[in-house]
């Protein structure tokens, strides 16, 4: 399979490049080489997987097309959010009782590996954990709400219910009648905590190499070549974790996942003032409207601020609008704030909602699919890829591998998606209009 090497773009001109520590040095790869395990792309999975494969004793390189955190992982909001879009009673109908219970306890302590990792390895990344607030946007999302509630506390987490004035102090915004306050959460730099990591994972004897994207995976006997413009990576195994930009390196896996973009905007520093109202217990926090939105106080004040929009990335800022609107909707406060800074990404999407590891051929794997949650599942999923090339048998793991199912129609995705934003954005403002 191959795709065309493109020059490598810039990191997007976000909050986070602004004002994350300096990049780890990742010379491109150079000349062919031989190691155990090559991982494809530099985001919280590729990272992750190749800093506990090389912990568990393998030799490891890694080739990142841009530099590491170019993607989802050095854009995001930072949000720390423990578990999955399924609820803990659903995944054990679906997984089984003893397996679903594996997926439960894995994607409900994947903050706690991001948190003991930053710990460990003194990342510079701003991390706290304060605790995350699911906010309520109308009166049908609220039992949805108390029974996730419900079944966390029944396995041991201490989440809770707030109620309009208790949701209403945390946030600083009368916006929600109710919200679910999980503990677990929390908020970290995203793009400073991706550069830790890759420090991390050159400590543990990683080779990285930036500007080095893989434009073929061939099997060469029992072995994989990975061409990069500049060179070529021999291995046993392949862990491909490009995510949302896998683009055309290996089409079943890319035709397997949704991209859409997210958009975030972040204001000028607050006023005390207005940093005594709006978050001021520094929680997280996003909503459960069908296009979330989701916002965060920064360490120096700023608030930023993210949701869905118009499928494509683009610097356009008419496409932000409807981000600003939201701000000044939950904030009327800041209608006259400066905004400093917009970027957006690209998330991927699976139709069950669930992450995935895919197992795409005799040694390779590929993991993705966060739906948006993938701060801490990227994180965890990497490390559990690096349990697949380190041999662990599949029954062992919490995410069983599967093979990859392209969707029918994925050329027609960027109208279909197009219909469905409009959709869900009828639907939110109809809920709020009834509350
Ligand atoms: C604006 C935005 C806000 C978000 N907010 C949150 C949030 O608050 N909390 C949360 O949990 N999640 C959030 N997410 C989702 C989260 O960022 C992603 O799920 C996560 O970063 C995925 O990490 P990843 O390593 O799998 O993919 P990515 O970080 O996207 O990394 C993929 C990497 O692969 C590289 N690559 C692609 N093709 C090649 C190739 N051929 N060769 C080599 N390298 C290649 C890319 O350059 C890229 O660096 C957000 C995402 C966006 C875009």
């Amino acid at each position: 399979m191959s795709t065309d090497p493109k020059k490598s773009p810039a990191l997007p001109d976000s909050l986070w490049a602004a004002t994350a520590p300096s990049a780890p040095l990742c010379p491109p790869l150079s000349g062919d080489r031989s190691v155990e395990l090559c991982v494809v792309g530099g985001g919280f999975t590729g990272l992750s997987a190749a800093y506990h494969a090389a912990e568990a004793g393998a030799e490891v390189a890694l080739v990142e097309a841009a530099e590491p955190g170019w993607g989802a992982a050095g854009r995001n909001g930072g949000q720390v959010i423990p578990g999955l879009k399924l609820d803990p009673d659903d995944l054990e109908r679906r997984f089984g009782a003893e397996r679903g219970q594996r997926l439960v306890d894995f994607s409900g302590s994947a903050p706690d590996l991001v948190f003991e990792l930053v710990a460990k390895h003194e990342i510079d990344c701003g991390a706290r954990r304060e605790g995350w607030i699911h906010a309520v946007h109308g009166r049908a999302a609220l039992p949805l709400e108390e029974d996730r509630v419900r079944q966390w506390r029944a396995r041991g987490a201490a989440l809770e219910m707030l109620d309009r004035d208790q949701v209403a102090a945390l946030l600083g915004t009368r916006e929600y009648i109710a919200g679910m306050l999980d503990p677990r959460g929390g908020w970290l730099q995203p793009l400073a905590y991706a550069r830790g990591l890759a420090r991390a994972a050159q400590g543990a004897g990683v080779s990285l190499h930036g500007l080095s994207p893989a434009t073929r995976i061939d099997r060469d006997a029992d072995r994989w070549k990975i061409a990069t413009p500049s060179g070529s990576v021999t291995a046993k195994q392949v862990l491909i974790c490009t995510n949302a930009y896998t683009n055309k390196l290996w089409s079943r896996l890319s035709r397997s996942l949704i991209p859409v973009t997210s958009f975030m905007i972040a204001t000028e520093p607050l006023s005390d003032e207005l940093r005594s109202r709006i978050l001021p217990k520094g929680h997280i926090s996003g909503d459960t409207r069908r296009l979330l939105r989701y916002f965060c106080m920064t360490p120096e004040g700023r608030l930023a601020l993210g949701g869905r929009g118009h499928i494509r990335e683009s610097d356009r800022r008419e496409l932000y609008a409807h981000i600003v609107a939201s701000m000044h909707m939950l904030y009327p406060e800041t209608a006259n704030t400066r905004l400093d800074y917009f970027w957006c990404g690209r998330v991927a999407l699976t139709l069950d909602h669930l992450p995935k590891i895919y197992e795409l051929g005799s040694g390779m794997w590929s993991g993705g699919g966060y739906n948006g949650r993938g701060v801490a599942m990227a994180t965890a999923m990497g490390q559990l890829l690096a349990r697949c090339a380190g041999g662990e048998a599949s029954d062992s793991l919490p995410l069983p591998p599967t093979k990859p199912r392209p969707l029918p129609f994925h050329s027609l995705r960027v109208p279909a998606i197009g219909v469905a934003v409009g959709w869900k954005r009828l639907l939110d403002a109809w809920e709020v209009r009834r509350r």
